[in-house]
């Protein structure tokens, strides 16, 4: 199987996963669609009530901001993969729970892997924690660049924070243009942000003064 044959397995294969409680609700299961060797993959929150009903994802309101704003800066829909972090709906569009972003983890983990994207945008706070690190928050890292495993990420604000707010549609519109001078060119090493990895639990000393084992 070629990797455009395998996505489209993948895909089939979340139409009918049964990993959380999102299955119990959704209409269809959002796998995400585009181009299959994209340089780059757009990673949103979760499917909303069009996405829902269609199956597709970015397609209601945000969506079609975000669609129409890409195209301003010169990409389309075809040059790009486009998922999220759950791939069904949350009931009345609430934020998904982390037991579903975990239980959803592994298939957008295959995604990346088959589509190898050298960006991945983050697109809203709950995808830049998800993929970046639990500890940043998206106001304050929109429009950086952070590196893991080799992909670069340029969070930007969600298309749906900016329908609330022109002071965030202002903002939001400026994230997509950093993305694209990001885009059309090299990014130096020292445009890069350290990633502050979150505290390791500290392991309880045990009766001899040393730490637990946990194995
Ligand atoms: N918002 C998202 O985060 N994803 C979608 O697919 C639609 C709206």
């Amino acid at each position: 199987m070629d990797k455009l044959e395998l996505l489209s397995a993948l895909a089939d294969d979340i139409r009918v996963c049964p990993l959380c409680r999102l299955a119990e609700t959704r209409t269809l299961a959002v796998p995400g669609e585009g181009n299959g060797a994209a340089q780059i993959m757009f990673v949103g929150e979760g499917p909303g009530e069009q996405e829902d009903q269609t199956g597709r994802p970015f397609v209601g309101r945000s969506g079609k901001l975000l669609t129409q704003e890409l195209l301003k800066i010169g990409i389309a829909r075809e040059q790009i993969f486009i998922t999220n972090i759950v791939k069904c709906r949350p009931p009345g569009n609430r934020d998904p729970l982390s037991d579903e972003i975990a239980a959803c983890n592994d298939w957008l983990s295959a995604q990346i892997a088959l589509i190898e994207p050298k960006f991945i945008v983050p697109v809203g706070g709950p995808s830049l924690k998800t993929l970046v690190s639990p500890k940043l928050g998206i106001t304050r890292a929109r429009s950086k660049v952070y590196r893991r495993d080799g992909i670069l990420f340029i969070p930007i604000l969600h298309p749906a924070a900016a329908l609330r707010s022109p002071a965030t549609m202002e903002q939001f519109l400026e994230d997509l243009s950093n993305l694209k001078e990001f885009l059309n060119r090299e990014i130096s090493d020292d445009e890069i942000t350290p990633i502050e990895e979150p505290k390791a639990a500290t392991p309880a000393p045990d009766e001899d003064g040393g730490t637990l084992s946990l194995f």
